[in-house]
């Protein structure tokens, strides 16, 4: 998340005059409501007169002190009691503000000191750390209600690393702000929407989001949130990876030939479950990245991609030579998206299709005696011709001998793509010509599942399904 509160710059100056009206203020409305809600910690609204008219009338709001209390002398009382008092004593200053009323709308603001104690017996800091302002609850809570974690807002907004956002923050009433003030407007902001059938699955969605990332960073895992924007229809839609250090270190040193596969159905929310696996050492295969999209496009992937490409120490990190997934177009995409290759000064990315899938593909797009010489040479392409000249004359074989109405298709879908598929062009390697399918992933995935019934399975929250992966990592 990028540093997330802004305050305009002569905040520090309205909040001085608002914190200690000396004399009669008046404010113009636009400037009122920009600077009334970093002043909302100094005051508790008391009560206010009934407005009578809108077209020049008036209303008075009158505010106490967040310190004053009534029981002022009770409180110096002996014994027990005296543990409870406040760091602060009573402080006994108000104001009133008068909303001047014209044409419908508010046309000016009077602030004023009211009663007859002339100033606080503290400094605003006092104020500030006991309680943050309107303003920095409004910036947190809409971003609790995007899903974004308690740590990840808390960053956000003080932006540490950027002295001149820390200033901002001081000046606008932040000096105390913490994680717990996150933590409370959610808490809050739960409390005011319990009703999941008004809010509907996005709430819950957004809940289990949150928590499966809070479960990952409890753990001690690399964990993030994601979302992104969906070329095809511009909708947002969310992810979140995670990973163990030392599997990310596995991947890192043994990514050059990676594979990739999703499953679907291990989640009430019906997201994703992605898998990342390389062979380790000693040739087993190692799940070493996992995570969870809502929606299987190539956007949400890329963003996913990205993640891990930090996490493996960012650019050329990660030393992919091979991805090998399935013939999903969401997956090819998102490789092409978040691996810009020669362009990014790294190594081009062959994105290989798993064989058996494109068998499985051939089989059901050319099943039938109509087809049948076809299939033969496409079969042949994609298994035993040995060169990219074979591969090449089979599929022009193949092309001879299709119906007309599929020569266009094995043209654009076949043709096009030969080097992805076909294993005359993986000849150089015995590595790429042992490892053809996306089979260890698919058998990891199905062993995951095994594991749960599929009413289990239906039933688990995202934070469910991770805990249940991680398990099985553990096996
Ligand atoms: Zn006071």
């Amino acid at each position: 998340m990028a540093h997330i509160f802004r305050a305009p710059p002569d905040v520090a100056v309205a909040r001085e005059k608002l914190f200690n009206p000396t004399e009669l203020q008046t404010w113009k409305p636009e400037q009122y409501d920009t600077f009334w809600p970093y002043a909302t910690n100094f005051w508790s609204h008391r009560r206010s007169t009934p407005l009578t008219d809108t077209q020049g009338g008036a209303r008075t709001s009158y505010y106490y002190c967040r310190l004053y209390r009534k029981e002022q002398a009770k409180s110096k009382g002996a014994g027990e009691r005296k543990k409870t008092i406040r760091r602060h004593p009573p402080c006994g200053k108000k104001i009133q503000v008068v909303t001047v009323w014209d044409a419908g709308v508010p046309c000016r603001y009077e602030i004023s000191g009211y009663g007859n104690v002339p100033e606080h017996n503290h400094t605003m800091d006092d104020l500030d750390a006991i309680k943050r302002n309107q303003r920095i609850k409004d910036v947190v809570a809409a971003s609790v209600q995007d899903g974004f974690r308690p740590a990840e807002i808390a960053d956000a907004v003080k932006a540490s690393h950027r002295p001149e956002a820390a200033a901002e923050l001081t000046a606008a009433g932040g000096t105390y702000f913490e994680r717990q003030d996150v933590i409370n407007a959610g808490l809050k902001w739960k409390k005011l929407h319990p009703d999941h059938r008004f809010l509907g699955p996005r709430f819950q969605m957004l809940d289990q989001w949150q928590a499966c990332a809070e479960w990952a960073e409890a753990q001690g895992y690399l964990v993030q949130n994601i979302t992104a924007i969906r070329q095809a229809d511009k909708l947002l839609t969310y992810g979140t990876v995670w990973a163990a250090e030392h599997r990310v270190n596995i991947l890192r040193l043994r990514g050059h030939l990676t594979l990739m596969d999703s499953t679907h159905d291990t989640n009430w929310l019906g997201w994703y479950l992605y898998t990342i696996a390389v062979r380790d050492e000693s040739g087993s295969w190692r799940p070493c990245i996992h995570f969870l999209a809502e929606t299987e496009d190539g956007d949400i992937l890329a963003e996913a991609f990205q993640v891990v490409k930090k996490w493996c120490g960012g650019r050329g990190g990660w030393r992919l030579r091979y991805m090998l997934t399935d013939d999903s177009a969401a997956e090819q995409r998102a490789v092409r998206l978040a691996f810009q290759g020669l362009e990014e000064g790294i190594t081009e990315i062959s994105h290989l299709l798993c064989v058996f899938h494109s068998e499985q593909t051939l089989k059901r797009n050319f099943s039938g005696p109509r087809y049948k010489r076809t299939y033969q040479h496409l079969r042949s392409a994609l298994r035993y011709r040995k060169t990219g000249a074979g591969v090449e004359e089979s599929i022009r074989l193949a092309i001879n001998a299709a119906p007309e109405e599929k020569q266009s298709y094995i043209y654009r879908e076949w043709w096009a793509t030969r080097q992805q598929w076909a294993l005359g062009y993986r000849t150089f390697s015995p590595l790429l010509l042992q490892i053809t399918t996306t089979s260890p992933i698919e058998g990891y995935h199905s062993h995951l599942k095994a594991k749960g019934t599929k009413t289990l399975m239906s039933r688990f929250s995202l934070e469910g399904i991770a805990k249940h992966a991680d398990a099985i990592d553990k096996e």
